[in-house]
């Protein structure tokens, strides 16, 4: 067995691993770099050799996992690409709407790479899609196989958003499990991850929050009841509340815990805000929700909190009202998204208020505001000039991500001879790094460093 890292860098990125095993080309996600532009976001596909790959395994539809896949699936036509069925729903709608952004940034910002791929690039891509059950093992051609004499596939529930899965793949006596990005908590929606708990020869795993410990104390229950009490002071100080969240998952787990609010009784119908990506990803866990892995199965988020869909058109004019939320992507805050522009509007008035609700990288408009004092000027855009930042600001802790205990002790009852750390910053690679080297001895710890040949 072979590992090569098809990313660029070691970071919280792309994702896109080549597994070599019983003499198959197999490749682990395909994503674009949220913060690289062009060619350069890409993962380095030039690697594996044309037309070679039998199979490519989607853990879910986050652009860092799924947004290159059309630029593979152009190079390897031959190859299945694996999935659970509500990936395969959602991954059509962000590819699409990926389209859409990157003609748009080729406009704006005269990035001539894009777009990477068009909307035929996407359907084209598609036709090669193949999903599946969860906990069912299949084969390269997708049939079902317990066959210990052929590389086999099968999928796991992964906790973090509709449809993300871990993929256990198994080839005479040996076995490689890929978590992909996954949460071993509950969220207000998605369960948590319900992953095997055999022992594998390699564990491939993500690493996103191995920075930091679970502060002491915390608990979502918690921090759900300082959000809604949070909120209610924002109304009673006569302002807004601005939330940036990603379209795909984050939206939809703010919007459960809202109707929870509303059902115990912590908060009275407001309307809601948010955009029309974030309203068709929520159109696909309400008309999958009888069938997916989740908490409040009846609970139908459109109809129920009914949020109003903010165009980009009446973005341009909407002022802040008062007692309303604002839930707008991008979570990070891009420049020309929606929540970049409703901000522009808040920030500079002590009455609004802003609360950040997940991760955002230092470098992002959402990171400067997070690391700006009280009275300084931020810009969050070029060309526009900067604000001075008076509105209240206030973090939560909502990740969709394991916390690097629960990862750890995942780790420790697997027991692998071999462990591949991924999707992680170094210093949250460090500390697992050390963790594992401490608690496992016997265990190969391997940070693949990109483009590079790591035999298994
Ligand atoms: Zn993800
Ligand atoms: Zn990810």
């Amino acid at each position: 067995m072979e590992l090569v890292n098809l990313t660029r860098r070691t970071e919280i990125g792309s994702n896109s691993y080549w597994l070599k095993i019983g003499g198959k080309n197999l490749i682990l996600d395909a994503g674009l770099h949220p913060k690289l532009e062009g060619r350069a976001a890409a993962p380095d596909f030039s690697l594996v050799p044309e037309a070679s790959v039998d199979a490519i395994i989607l853990t879910h539809a986050h652009q860092d996992h799924v947004g290159a896949l059309p630029l593979l699936t152009r190079r390897e036509p031959q190859a299945r690409v694996f999935m659970t069925a509500p990936t395969a729903r959602v991954a059509d709608v962000m590819l699409h709407n990926s389209v859409n952004v990157m003609l748009r940034q080729r406009e704006d910002d005269g990035i001539t790479d894009y777009p990477l791929f068009t909307h035929r690039g996407v359907e084209f891509s598609s036709r090669a899609w193949h999903t599946r059950p969860l906990r069912k093992r299949f084969n390269l051609t997708g049939d079902p196989s317990e066959s210990d004499q052929e590389v086999t596939f099968e999928l796991y529930a992964a906790g973090h958003i509709l449809g993300s899965a871990g993929v256990m793949i198994r080839y005479r006596g040996r076995s490689v499990f890929y978590t992909g990005d996954v949460n071993f908590e509950p969220q207000t929606l998605m369960r948590g991850a319900e992953f095997p708990e055999e022992a594998v020869d390699v564990l491939i795993m993500e690493t996103t929050r191995g920075d930091a410990p679970v502060p002491i104390g915390f608990s979502r229950a918690n921090e759900e009841d300082r959000l809604a009490r949070s909120i209610r002071r924002a109304f009673d100080a006569g302002g807004s509340v601005t939330i940036p969240v990603f379209a795909l998952g984050k939206t939809q787990e703010l919007l459960a815990m809202l109707w929870k609010m509303r059902l115990n009784g912590l908060l009275a119908p407001v309307p809601i805000y948010i955009g029309g990506l974030s309203t068709k990803v929520t159109g696909l866990y309400d008309a999958t929700a009888a069938e997916s892995v989740r908490n409040h199965p009846e609970l139908l988020l459109l109809q129920e909190m009914a949020p109003y869909v903010l165009s980009g058109n009446e973005i341009q004019t909407i002022s802040p009202k008062k007692k309303c939320i604002f839930a707008l992507s991008s979570g990070m805050m891009t420049e020309h998204t929606l929540s970049n522009i409703v901000c522009r509007r808040i920030l500079g008035n002590a009455n609004q208020s802003l609360f950040f609700v997940g991760y955002s990288d230092p470098a992002s408009p959402a990171g400067k505001i997070r690391c700006a004092a009280m009275g300084s000027e931020v810009s969050l855009e070029e060309g526009t000039p900067p604000i001075t930042l008076r509105c209240h600001i206030e973090e939560f802790q909502f990740s969709a991500h394991a916390s690097r205990d629960t990862l750890r002790n995942y780790a420790l009852l697997l027991k692998p001879q071999k462990v591949v750390l991924v999707h992680g910053d170094m210093p949250a690679i460090d500390w697992f790094q050390l963790a594992l080297f401490k608690e496992l001895p016997g265990t190969e710890v391997i940070i693949p460093e990109p483009g590079r040949v790591v035999p298994l």
